[in-house]
């Protein structure tokens, strides 16, 4: 027990044996054995590896409770094998962290993740993807405005969703998994927010798509029409873009961008899906896109402009607070949840200038 926990913040923190016996003076061979529970690791020793590998000593002494099983890497991920251990070690991490405080707040994980009762049986056309993503809106009554906060709103809907630093140099595209009856989707921590939410909308419309779409049609270019219909809503596209148009000015894209979080390149998509410019147009704007940037980065590969800010999600820090409020849990189980020193909590608790937002 104690040695896979070990082996798993090894695993997290992406070093090998050897980098680990370095950074604490022991041999590879001690922290082999200590993995391998041939050997247990005196108090001293556990601080100092707890240190090295930036976790509190409680890490291993937690139990874990839950089954990570059907984990999907997204198609286009080309992880290395270890990088994929980090970002997994990782997700684990966060996830006991999430079922723990489900212990102690119940309210903490809702409910499981349900469909509307009235999706269509089978979808035969992209266009309908379009009454399908407004039927999800209304079950989780979004309105037909912007989505504000995308992860504590699918949290809330029973959506597990995991942000990780560890995209092994942004080659990591998203991946989906189950812990126990569980959906959880993961999204780099570092992403600009329009890529997070559109990848987040993405894996939704495979929760809500699967096994509805008909054969001639591709399931991910149908994932891709929800992830863009579920972000801007047709009604609102058209509003703001009107019904037909030859070109759309970069200005007015990221204008859009900012408001909606769907990205600039997102919106041409959108407006040719939306027939509101046709087949040519749209390749004129991808040609032109293509052209402006600086350097050899074009404006297809990094968009102009401020990137739209990143997800940042409160659910979990604001429950972690309130079972503190309430005194379920005291200082130092708040800390390990939040995964901040005490003196940081304490800091935060008297919301410190500094401190006052929390963390991301
Ligand atoms: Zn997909």
């Amino acid at each position: 027990m104690l040695g896979a926990r070990i082996r798993q913040g090894r695993a997290a923190a992406g070093l090998s044996l050897r980098d680990l016996a370095q950074s604490i003076g022991l041999s590879a061979m001690a922290i082999s054995k200590y993995e391998r529970d041939q050997a247990k690791p005196s108090s001293e020793t556990l601080l100092r590896l707890a240190r090295a590998l930036n976790v509190r000593t409680e890490y291993f002494f937690r139990q874990s409770e839950f089954e990570l099983s059907e984990v999907e890497f997204r198609k286009h991920s080309k992880l290395s094998p270890k990088d994929e251990d980090k970002a997994l070690a990782d997700v684990r991490e966060q996830l006991e962290r999430w079922f723990e405080l489900e212990t102690i707040v119940p309210a903490s994980w809702p409910k499981d993740f349900t469909l509307p009762p009235d999706l269509p049986t089978q979808v035969t056309t992209y266009a309908e993807i379009e009454t399908v993503a407004e039927t999800v809106r209304k079950h989780w009554q979004l309105g037909n405005g912007p989505i504000r906060n995308l992860v504590d709103r699918m949290e809330e809907e029973g959506i597990k969703v995991v942000l990780t630093p560890h995209d092994g140099g942004k080659k990591f595209d998203g991946l989906v998994a189950k812990a126990n009856t569980h959906t959880v989707v993961v999204v780099g921590s570092d992403w600009p927010g329009d890529r997070q939410r559109f990848t987040l909308a993405h894996e939704l419309g495979h929760l809500v798509l699967n096994r509805r779409i008909s054969s001639e049609l591709d399931e991910e270019r149908a994932c891709n029409r929800f992830a863009s219909a579920f972000l801007a809503p047709k009604g609102e596209a058209i509003r703001s873009l009107g019904e037909s148009r030859s070109w759309l000015e970069p200005q007015e894209l990221y204008l859009l961008k900012r408001e909606w979080g769907l990205s600039m390149n997102g919106w041409i998509y959108r407006a040719q899906d939306l027939g509101i410019i046709n087949k040519s147009a749209a390749r004129r704007h991808w040609e032109f896109f293509a052209q402006q940037g600086e350097g050899t980065t074009t404006w297809r590969e990094q968009e102009p402009g401020d990137p739209y800010p990143k997800e940042c999600p409160r659910r979990f820090d604001q429950l972690v607070y309130r079972a503190l409020a309430e005194e379920l849990i005291g200082e130092s189980k708040a800390a390990e949840l939040l995964s901040i020193p005490l003196i940081e909590l304490r800091s935060r608790r008297r919301m410190d200038a500094t401190n006052a937002v929390g963390r991301n």
